[in-house]
């Protein structure tokens, strides 16, 4: 029989999830090393990582308990992920690293990374959420527009007829929403880019949003200015509660 057969190996997959759950960070606080690294060779990556055992996989070794089964010993609670350096060192003095020791660095490596993960959604989410009120202020710089020039007419359609007689006088405007439609296509693109590092409720909110914005205009190839900018008008208008719902609602889940 090997030395091995008396040890109480970790399986491969333990190994892997007590790595994953510090996103292989070396969990003693004061090293917090990253264990994994690209290799030279483009196809392999190195680590310098190990599944250290909080009790010992065999009797005699550091910080051994009789009292556990062979399967407790293997069991992912018995684990620790740290750098080799690290884990040389916890088994060398294993009356200055105590089982407690040990296992109050391992919930803390875990608590840091949970942390973190909670930081970067939060980062990732306010960089389009600061995006999503640029378009917000130059939807209320449209509405000014709209209240300016086509309020005081009695009815919608009434506002579009005068529009339609004097497209060529709001036609400037156009520019301006060509500009929003590109904030909106680089929003939309960001979002996509990042969307599963957002919280699924604040990612769903910013979703329904960006879908609310769409808009579509057709070209007859005779009217195609005042169609597109009718339809942009009535869409504003259709959208501006739903909007201003959402973002009430995006700005209380940050
Ligand atoms: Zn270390």
């Amino acid at each position: 029989m090997t030395k091995n057969n008396l040890r109480d190996e970790f399986p491969k997959n333990i190994k892997e999830t007590l790595a994953k759950r510090v996103s292989y960070f070396c969990s003693n606080p004061k090293c917090r090393k990253m264990t994994i690294g690209p290799h030279t060779d483009a196809n392999k990556s190195v680590s310098v990582g190990v599944a250290a055992h909080i009790s010992a996989a065999s009797p005699g070794g550091p910080r051994y308990d009789a009292t556990l089964t062979s399967s407790d010993r293997k069991s992912i609670k018995n684990g620790i992920w740290l750098c080799q350096n690290c884990g040389r060192e916890v088994d060398i003095d294993e009356i200055r690293f105590t089982k407690s020791i040990l296992e109050a660095w391992k919930r803390e490596a875990e608590s840091l990374v949970v942390k973190k993960t909670i930081e970067e959604k939060y980062k990732s989410s306010k960089k389009v959420i600061s995006k999503i009120q640029d378009i917000e202020e130059m939807y209320e710089y449209f509405n000014e527009y709209y209240i300016a020039n086509f309020d005081h007419f009695f009815s919608f359609n009434d506002a579009m007829v005068s529009l339609r007689k004097h497209y060529y006088l709001h036609s400037p405007i156009m520019t301006q929403i060509n500009t929003l439609n590109e904030l909106i296509s680089k929003v939309l693109e960001e979002f996509r880019k990042i969307k599963l590092d957002i919280n699924p409720k604040t990612s769903k909110l910013i979703k329904k949003y960006l879908d609310t914005l769409k808009f579509t205009y057709e070209d007859d190839g005779i009217g195609f200015y005042n169609n597109r900018l009718e339809r942009f008008f009535e869409n504003m208008i259709d959208t501006k509660i739903t909007r201003i719902q959402i973002i009430k609602e995006l700005s209380n889940c940050i």
